[in-house]
């Protein structure tokens, strides 16, 4: 327990780590916090062999009170919460966020008596072992682009569901709602989106 303690004093008191929206030793009763079986079962596959003890104990969820913050990790709890607003942006952005803030319970859960820069080597060694290397530290959801022209439609080829783009992803992104219905919420290439160049 004095370890748990300590290492969350150690999350906390680095003052970059956006708090819990309740403080652990408050009840949730009226959070928005909603648990996401598939994503908690990712989280749990991706750390089974790093770190067998803590992969059992973590929680992954939606926290619907979420602004502009993606996503956190409450180290005390092992929990993850993201924010909704992740979903409309593309399934590989939840995931991408899912795997900064497991970087984060990774990092404690093995260097948990020292007091880690949040951002440091630790969490950076972690991202590199879950396959996010060169990942970026922030915590904020890319809304920045949002604010810009829209020039480009993402249409899902399964819903025909689109969405608005200031450019073209870099990367292949599909459809989160047609992958969680039809492929258990893993990437599934038949609902990669397709790129519609709008005309202005
Ligand atoms: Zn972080
Ligand atoms: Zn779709």
């Amino acid at each position: 327990m004095r370890r748990i303690l300590a290492g969350l004093r150690t999350f906390v008191g680095s003052g970059l780590f956006q708090m819990p929206d309740h403080p652990p030793n408050r009840p949730a009763s009226r959070t928005s916090k909603t648990r996401d079986p598939v994503l908690e079962q990712r989280a749990r596959d991706m750390v089974r062999e790093l770190a067998p003890s803590l992969a059992p104990l973590i929680v992954v969820g939606w926290n619907s009170r979420m602004r502009t913050t993606a996503g956190v990790a409450i180290a005390l709890h092992r929990e993850i919460w993201l924010n909704p607003a992740l979903r409309e942006i593309s399934l590989e952005e939840v995931d991408r966020t899912l795997l900064h803030e497991l970087a984060h319970l990774l990092a404690l859960h093995r260097h948990g008596r020292r007091r880690l820069a949040p951002h440091g080597p630790e969490w950076q060694q972690a991202c590199r072992d879950l396959g996010i290397p060169g990942e970026g530290r922030t915590h904020q959801l890319p809304f920045t682009a949002r604010r810009m022209k829209r020039r480009y439609l993402l249409r899902c080829p399964g819903c025909g569901e689109s969405h608005g783009r200031v450019r073209v992803p870099r990367r292949r992104i599909a459809c989160l709602s047609c992958c969680r219905t039809h492929n258990r919420g893993i990437y599934d290439d038949r609902f990669r989106f397709e790129v519609i160049r709008i005309e202005e």
